[in-house]
């Protein structure tokens, strides 16, 4: 036999977002002054509340294996939340807690695909689906938004790519990385169209609470019960309670479909740390107080990104929605140098700004769209301006080819 890897394993590139972060974090340890708007993750601490329910949680011994699907305690808490926030009633037999959404959703692909089975996979997207499709053994379909209509991909941009091998659709609101918040008409129309033609809906719902001015998030899985029995909500602790190390993902659908998760879950990694699992169940029951005054703040540093970055000649963006992500369009300069060194697309254009200038940006090649880079605003007031004003004279210095 070959000594070689799977060829699961060789048909997927690793991630793009973790790797820019640590290679931000380690010029920054070289003592580098790196600006970071690579990695989507709160800048924020995890309020004080969580961490003495963590501290707790070890001093009273709660240190053991949890049921697989996680404990009682949290997958109740855990509908209180869908029922409160989301209109939408869960049992805790409908529910599984993993190590992070990630790999929630990942164990969902996982349990629902067949070899050859296609996802759709609205584009620009996060990065992680594709590959995690194909980990899966799936086929990854993407469908393509514009920038015009603020990337939203309808049921009618849907449609022509559901084939009889459409197996789910990977619904993401707010989205990452484009800060798209999906409406509830155009929600609804996709729920009709995965109940008329038979898919899956598989809902990221992480970034639910980083949302902006009027807009309202909406669960696919409250507009019916045909339609809930075709869905896996997914959510989790890491972005709205600046949670990412604790590692506590959710899903919840159709009971049928969780056990099934389940007993996958029980093989691949077994519970999800017991202590985490008690911080997230005291995050989601002590309401909206701390999300409320992280929103404000990331509200006020999604303007001021938004505006520093129109004001620069040659790039370009629309103001987000939800999430905490922005889409520079970097159309216009694309064919210039920088020293000698051209631009051509996404990646060389982060690879030379980070070099030259020292900011982190992730190249949206990696979201499935090579015209734009994706900035991240989970970061302070102060790294905004500085990071703008860098990519200002970045641009500035660019010649013509
Ligand atoms: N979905 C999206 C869209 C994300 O950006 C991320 C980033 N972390 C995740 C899921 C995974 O979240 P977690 O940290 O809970 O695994
Ligand atoms: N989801 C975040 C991002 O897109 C964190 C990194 C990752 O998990 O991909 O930057």
């Amino acid at each position: 036999m070959a000594l070689t890897l799977s060829e699961r394993v060789l048909a997927i590139s690793p991630s793009v977002t973790l790797a820019i972060d640590a290679q931000a974090k380690k010029l920054r340890q070289e003592g580098m002054d790196v600006i970071g708007f690579g990695a989507g993750e709160p800048d924020f601490c995890t309020p004080e509340y969580i961490n003495d329910a963590g501290k707790f949680a070890i001093d009273a011994g709660i240190t053991r294996y949890t049921p697989v699907a996680g404990t009682l305690d949290l997958r109740e808490r855990i509908c209180e939340k869908l029922h409160r926030d989301n209109g939408v009633e869960y049992t805790p037999a409908e529910v599984m807690v993993s190590n992070g959404a990630k790999q929630v959703l990942f164990t969902a692909l996982s349990t629902l695909l067949n070899p050859g089975d296609e996802v759709l996979i609205p584009t620009p997207g996060w990065l992680s689906y594709t590959e995690m499709v194909k980990m899966a053994g799936g086929v990854p379909v993407t469908v393509h938004g514009d920038e015009e209509s603020d990337f939203v991909v309808t049921a009618d941009m849907l449609r022509p790519h559901v084939t009889e091998k459409t197996k789910a659709l990977i619904l993401n609101t707010p989205s990452n990385p484009n800060g798209c918040v999906y409406s509830y008409d155009q929600l609804k129309d996709i729920a009709d169209l995965a109940v008329e033609l038979g898919f899956y809906i598989v809902s990221d719902e992480i970034y639910e609470k980083l949302i902006y001015d009027d807009c309202k998030h909406y669960c696919i899985a409250s507009y019916g019960e045909e339609i809930k029995k075709q869905a896996i909500v997914v959510n989790g602790v890491s972005k709205s309670y600046a949670m990412t190390g604790w590692r506590i993902g959710y899903a919840a659908g159709p009971k049928e479909i969780i056990q099934a998760m389940t007993s996958f879950q029980s093989h691949a990694s077994s519970n999800a740390n017991s202590i985490a699992q008690y911080a997230a169940a005291t995050a989601l029951s002590c309401g909206d107080k701390y999300i409320k005054s992280m929103i404000t703040e990331y509200d006020v540093r999604r303007k001021l990104m938004h505006r520093l970055l129109n004001e620069i000649d040659g790039l370009s963006a629309r103001l987000p929605k939800g999430a905490f992500y922005i889409m520079m369009n970097i159309t216009a300069i694309l064919g210039k140098k920088y020293r000698g060194q051209m631009i051509n697309n996404s990646t060389q254009f982060a690879e030379i700004l980070l070099r030259e200038k020292r900011v982190a940006v992730v190249p949206a090649l990696a979201f499935g769209d090579d015209r734009y880079v994706r900035l991240s605003y989970a970061t302070s007031r102060a790294n905004i301006v500085e990071g703008m004003r860098r990519i200002a004279a970045f641009v500035d210095e660019l010649e013509e080819y």
